[in-house]
């Protein structure tokens, strides 16, 4: 019997507070009702102007996925160099995108799964020939390697000021540190992650010099992606070109109203405080980590099962499952190997406590022997520490 739904601990979606569900559950009006249109307007300037965008905003209903597509078609022609640093899976996912509408497109990976492609590699790359777009993903989730992007934009004004950036932002973006002013062209993300709402809406940042390029194009191929058909939306919330995802837009209304009374650098802070705590956690229970400090992601952590612990990987994460908690398994060559949790959105201290008991019993219920508190009071300790 199941009293209450686990906690969605898995890299989105993300648990949901009870104002964002009230707000996906008010009554539908319609799209031109001027209550949808001025919210939608608000909503457009907020997401803009936060994240000091000099260009704009576009939220479209759709998955990440397609955030990523609408991302890249926009910016780059057919005969245009894409440079793709793929960190995991969901940078190849970019990779494969790129291949298949034809652009001319190289790849750089990291030596090994679990790290990431360098700002010196990708210099080095640049030197040797010229790209028009370099793409990125700054959270792999599915290694919880954080890509250096401060860093590499400060390198790419310096030396390479015409190549446009492009980053999967689909697992960072309202939860790390990131500006559109420090020289990113597109940025993308979707509703159930980091703003912890349901699936269902693709938000996607684009630069004065994005917008521009665009409009160098004319007539691209895609249809519903096409930044000419969304931008006199997003300029003019009161136009039509898809149905807009009215209860979606309400819900996104609310993350963002909750992510202004937070701050947004606060909340990149609670995103950093709160990895760091769950990775020291996760070490005293005697698991691993599937990437370095210096590279560990503050939304998504892979654990590894420690060597010869005796868990197996399908029947430990279903008895977290009835612990209480929903773990994500592991993709690529960690898979089997250990899981992923998602810590993003709108999460707690109460959360973590909770996700990280049920790991400990789970653990102990599998017989992998480790001192019951052994990984809460880490958790505690490095929560008070904060
Ligand atoms: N990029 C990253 C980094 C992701 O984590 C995901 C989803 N896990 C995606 C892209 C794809 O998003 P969606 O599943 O919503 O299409």
């Amino acid at each position: 019997m199941i009293l209450r739904n686990p906690l969605v601990m898995t890299p989105g979606p993300t648990p949901i507070v009870r104002s964002i569900q009230d707000a996906m559950g008010r009554e539908t009006i319609g799209f031109n009702d001027p209550r949808l249109v001025a919210d939608f307007r608000a909503l457009v300037d907020d997401l803009t102007s936060l994240w000091k965008c000099d260009g704009l905003a576009f939220i479209v209903a759709g998955s990440g996925t397609m955030a990523m597509e609408m991302g890249i078609v926009n910016v780059a022609s057919p005969s245009d160099r894409v440079l793709a640093c793929s960190n995991g899976f969901f940078g190849d996912r970019y990779v494969d995108i790129c291949s298949r509408k034809g652009f001319e497109t190289e790849t750089l990976r990291p030596a090994h799964w679990g790290e990431s492609v360098t700002v010196n590699a990708i210099s080095d790359k640049l030197s040797e020939k010229n790209f028009d777009v370099l793409m990125l993903t700054q959270v792999e989730t599915s290694t919880g390697v954080e890509f250096p992007l401060r860093e590499l934009c400060l390198m790419m004004r310096a030396s390479y000021p015409d190549t446009l950036i492009v980053v999967d932002g689909v697992a960072s973006m309202g939860g790390v540190d990131f500006y559109m002013d420090w020289g990113v062209d597109v940025i993308v993300t979707c509703s159930q992650k980091c703003f912890g709402i349901a699936p269902g809406l693709g938000m996607l940042w684009a630069s004065k010099r994005a917008l521009e390029k665009r409009e160098s194009m004319g007539q691209i191929t895609e249809t519903y992606i096409d930044f000419e058909k969304w931008v006199p939306v997003m300029r003019d919330t009161n136009k039509y070109w898809g149905t807009p995802a009215v209860n979606m837009i309400w819900a996104l209304c609310e993350s963002v109203r909750i992510i202004k009374e937070e701050g947004l650098e606060n909340r990149f802070k609670r995103h950093r405080y709160y990895a760091s705590a769950i990775r020291k956690s996760l070490r005293a229970m005697g698991f691993g980590i599937g990437t370095s400090e210096e590279m560990a992601s503050p939304t998504v952590t892979v654990a590894k099962y420690p060597e010869g612990c005796g868990l197996d990987d399908a029947a430990f994460r279903n008895k977290v499952y009835g612990e209480g908690v929903h773990l994500a398994g592991c993709l690529g060559e960690f898979a089997g190997k250990g899981f992923r949790i998602g810590h993003m959105g709108n999460i707690d201290e109460g959360i973590l406590v909770a996700m990280i008991a049920a790991i400990e019993r789970a653990s102990i219920k599998c017989g992998y022997k480790i001192e019951p508190g052994v990984g809460l009071g880490t958790i505690q300790r490095a929560l008070l520490d904060m």
